[in-house]
């Protein structure tokens, strides 16, 4: 098998397949990323979203016998909306972060890596092959890294000369010993505007991000979101992008290739109150498809409250207390009475009065009282 033939091959046909950038490495142990992750884990600073064994995040070879190198792959997502929404007066819209705007990525990244296995497998037939994509064990990022896709920037994201920071990865292991690519060298410099941008200073450093203090995590949790963090987080309803258009490396970086990455404005940018009445079908039928529905509807409907409380959305006034009457879940009534505390005036604060005097959840009661505080 000539292996630098097969490599150039591959590289030719992902052009063919929608892949924008490829890059290989070894399935050596990533020891740097180790260390970090235990150094995070003793901070507190991850979200408990990630894969809790270390071990398996950095070792490649526990997740494949005789893996010998990771292929990854990155396709770049848009960074406008071609089409805009119709802004009309009073209607106020939340905003889904960017890598939430097309068909879920998971799905995307999934079926270019599913290509490209049948491709190696149909030229090496004996090749073992494992594909990961967010979920996986391994780091997408510190693969990409490693695999000369981008530099790792001090917003942690991966920044790639080509498309920025917009783009989605994803890798496969392999069991063929592929000659590595080199690292591109880090850009950032002694620039620190992503770090000056995060409204919640969860860039503790350049490279280190503090996961509890991240709008993109906070916008993911299931709770009540933190008092410090309800006003930063202001119309973001699903992940935040702040750090990355600060960057400089992402000016004018705004890629069309791929036609299910397109966002459906109405849905990147959806209308606030209709959110807070979805049932869990009409949600799924609306946004089942991008990955920003994956912690299902009650962190959307929550982060929605929180967007139109920043609004002073005096219109949503009927909407909130309704919720507050009549829902069960504690923290969306909790939020419910912060948001009509945050709006105020005279029938926000005769709900709110009311609902003091029937509520029995002490977590709930706690919030109308903040709330009835805001109008004092
Ligand atoms: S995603 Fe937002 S909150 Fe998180 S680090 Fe970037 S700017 Fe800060
Ligand atoms: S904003 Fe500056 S420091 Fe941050 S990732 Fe971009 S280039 Fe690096």
């Amino acid at each position: 098998m000539d292996i630098n033939k097969l490599k150039a091959d591959i590289i030719s046909y992902s052009k063919t397949i929608g892949i924008d950038k490829i890059g290989f490495t070894t399935a050596d142990p990533f020891t740097e990323l180790k260390s970090r992750l235990i150094r995070q884990q003793e901070l507190g600073y991850q979200s408990g979203f990630e894969e809790p064994d270390v071990e398996k995040r950095t070792n490649p070879a526990m997740l494949l016998q005789e893996a010998a190198s990771i292929i990854s792959i990155a396709l770049a997502y848009p960074s406008k909306m071609k089409i805009r929404v119709e802004n009309k007066k009073g209607e106020r819209r939340g905003i889904f972060c960017r890598a939430s705007w097309g068909l879920d990525y998971h799905h995307v990244l999934k079926d270019r890596l599913q290509k490209l296995e049948e491709f190696i497998l149909s030229k090496v037939p004996n090749a073992r092959l494992k594909s990961m994509v967010d979920t996986g064990e391994l780091s997408d990022r510190a693969v990409a890294v490693r695999a000369g896709i981008g530099w790792s920037g001090k917003n942690c994201a991966v920044i790639t000369p080509e498309f920025g920071s917009y783009v989605y990865i994803g890798e496969m292991m392999t069991t063929i010993p592929f000659p590595p690519d080199t690292p591109i060298e880090e850009q950032c410099g002694t620039c620190t505007k992503c770090l000056d941008a995060c409204p919640t200073g969860a860039l503790v450093q350049g490279g280190q991000i503090n996961a509890k203090r991240c709008i993109s995590f906070l916008t993911q949790t299931k709770d009540l979101i933190p008092d410090e963090f309800r006003d930063k987080i202001g119309n973001r309803i699903y992940g935040c992008d702040s750090c990355q258009t600060a960057c400089p490396h992402n000016k004018g970086k705004d890629f069309h290739f791929h036609s299910e990455l397109e966002p459906d404005p109405e849905i990147a940018k959806p209308l606030l109150k209709p959110i807070l009445h979805l049932s869990n079908r009409e949600f799924k039928l609306t946004f089942g498809k991008v990955a920003g529905s994956w912690r299902g509807k009650k962190p959307i409907q929550r982060n929605a409250m929180i967007a139109l409380a920043h609004f002073k959305d005096e219109t949503a006034i009927a909407d909130l207390t309704s919720i507050l009457e009549n829902e069960i879940n504690p923290v969306a009534k909790g939020t419910a009475a912060w948001a009509l505390g945050k709006i105020g005036g005279e029938t926000a604060f005769e709900a709110l009065k009311k609902a003091k005097h029937r509520e029995t959840d002490p977590v709930v009661i706690q919030e109308i009282e903040k709330g009835l505080d805001f109008m004092e």
